[in-house]
């Protein structure tokens, strides 16, 4: 199995050969420029999800390190705030060219900790790129607005500034795309921050901690903390974090969007998803299964943007066994194993879960036509790998429709007319993703027009925009006004001064003070 490079492991700065009672390497927290070992006294193991061996572990930051880097962020805040906004774009310009460099080292930790495979932890680096390379733009993408002589003399415009200090929570699911996704485009417009990353998978995040600073960011303008509850209770509501970005489950985020907007922060909620695929009739065939099966299981299901449910409308219901052939045929593996289509769940439990909520399509009435639970991988015994699974006669009250499932099941529903496949899509709470598969464009129009989901593919199973535009996940997968990334993304971490300036050539002189509003 694929093993901490030399590089990685001669690194002494940030996952290091522990000085801890045993040999597992801990990871260290980012304060003030400096990777440094925690003093908690409790610490969180990491598992190589293949076989669920301990590969590292990570802290939970005492409150005096959690101190420490908050104050860091806030001292080093207004130089940087005050860096040219060319700097500042040389910095991320350094960064971009720095990833792409490391992004085959940086993948592999992804596997390594995350499970899925090298090709797919290149595609979340890579995910991740792009959003830096879209924060090299800042110097459009931060432009105020301006009208001038809005009266005589009188001319009036507006600056975007940076909020502060911003914090970020992240999911197991995507160790890069998600951070990237939060620092480079806060930290570009001006602002300092605070990113806790998921406590399974903190080695990608120290690895760009570390591109970052090599690229020039100054000391203190990110600071890395490591936890669960007691980080996150911290970051909602310490007075000097001014906004936060979360990515993850509908517990965490709606408890997170509630406490860090009740200590009168920003806060942008980007949650949990059931995204449906529908299919007519019309579609090409072989594209369409081709597609429904690589996002139903890739990443073993576990993204936000999986197709994990699919809606056959009419005769497309007579699919179904060559979807399941397709589907048979994925490899699964250890991620770092060549060939490897879909790798393991991130813990036991994931797979516990998993196989509780197949179990409960089939007590519920559903059928299983590929059942992935009693896989065994050859030389991952101990991984927690499901392979690929397909229920069909599902219907919207069963609970394996009803829950996220986040893992390599795709459930099936079967409906007579593209309007039923509709009304099912809108009557389900998450709004993340959809796509449909026609070939008939006035069905797509229709389709992208009446659907109430925020992400629209045609014959595009997992359409994340590009960052662009924004991630516009909406009703049950978002809290907060603001999205994620692309000019929304600027608006989030930057609040608005608007001047009104009046400069007279002559001296006019007032005779008396003007008391009524101005018109
Ligand atoms: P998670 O909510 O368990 O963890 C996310 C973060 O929140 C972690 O940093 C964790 O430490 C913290 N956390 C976990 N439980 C918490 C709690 N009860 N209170 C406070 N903080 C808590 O999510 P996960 O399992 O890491 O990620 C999978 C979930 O993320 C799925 O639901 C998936 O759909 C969602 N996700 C959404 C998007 C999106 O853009 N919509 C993207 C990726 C993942």
């Amino acid at each position: 199995i694929l093993q901490v490079s030399s590089k990685v492991k001669s690194s002494p700065t940030w996952y290091s050969a522990s000085s801890f009672s045993s040999s597992v390497p801990t990871v260290k927290l980012f304060i003030g420029g400096k990777f440094v070992e925690s003093k908690s006294d409790k610490w969180i193991d990491i598992h190589n999800p293949a076989t669920n061996e301990v590969i590292g572990r990570v802290p939970q930051a005492t409150k005096a390190e959690m101190d420490a880097a908050i104050a860091s962020c806030k001292r080093a805040f207004p130089a940087w705030a005050d860096t040219s906004v060319l700097s500042r774009q040389q910095v991320l310009l350094r960064y971009q060219q720095l990833i792409k460099e490391n992004l085959k080292e940086i993948a592999k930790l992804i596997t390594l900790e995350q499970g899925k495979t090298l090709a797919d932890a290149e595609g979340d680096v890579f995910r991740g790129l792009q959003v830096v390379e879209h924060a090299c733009s800042v110097t459009s993408l931060m432009m105020g607005e301006t009208m001038p002589s809005i009266t005589k003399d009188m001319d009036l415009y507006s600056y975007r500034l940076p909020l502060g200090v911003c914090a970020g929570i992240a999911p197991f699911n995507f160790p890069a795309m998600i951070p990237l996704w939060m620092f480079p485009m806060a930290m570009v417009c001006g602002n300092t921050f605070l990113m806790k990353p998921s406590e399974r998978v903190p080695g990608a995040t120290m690895l760009l901690a570390k591109l970052l600073q090599d690229s020039g960011a100054p000391d203190g303008t990110l600071n890395i903390i490591h936890g669960q509850h007691e980080a996150v209770n911290f970051i909602c509501d310490h007075p000097d974090i001014k906004a936060i970005s979360f990515v993850g489950s509908n517990k965490a985020g709606e408890y997170i969007f509630e406490r860090g907007s009740r200590h009168g922060k920003r806060v942008q909620a980007n949650m949990g998803a059931k995204n449906h695929g529908v299919v007519m009739p019309d579609a090409n065939k072989e594209n369409t299964l081709n597609q429904l099966v690589g996002a139903a299981f890739g990443a073993a299901g576990q993204r936000c943007m999986a197709l994990s449910t699919a809606v056959l409308v009419g005769e497309a219901k007579k699919w179904l066994p060559e979807l399941v052939e397709h589907a048979k045929n994925l490899r699964v593996n250890a991620g770092d194993q060549p060939g490897a289509d879909l790798g393991p769940l991130i813990t036991p439990q994931a797979k516990e879960r998993v196989c509780n909520l197949i179990d409960s399509g089939t007590k519920e009435g559903a059928s299983i036509l590929l059942d992935g639970r009693k896989i065994k991988v050859k030389g991952y015994e101990n991984g927690n790998f499901v392979g690929p699974t397909i229920i069909s006669n599902v219907k919207p009250n069963m609970t394996c429709y009803k829950e996220e499932i986040f893992g390599p099941v795709l459930v099936v529903l079967e409906t007579e007319t593209l309007d039923e496949a509709i009304q099912i899509v809108n009557n389900n709470p998450y709004g993340n993703g959809t796509a449909i598969f026609t070939t008939n464009g006035a069905t797509a129009r229709k389709y992208a027009h009446l659907v109430d989901v925020g992400q629209v593919g045609v014959n595009v199973p997992i359409p994340v925009p590009l960052p662009m535009f924004s991630f516009t996940g909406s009703r049950s997968s978002f809290r907060g006004d603001t999205n994620f990334y692309g000019k929304q993304g600027i608006q989030f971490y930057t609040q608005l001064k608007t001047i009104t300036s009046q400069w007279k050539e002559e001296d006019a002189t007032l005779s008396s003070p003007a008391v009524v509003m101005p018109t």
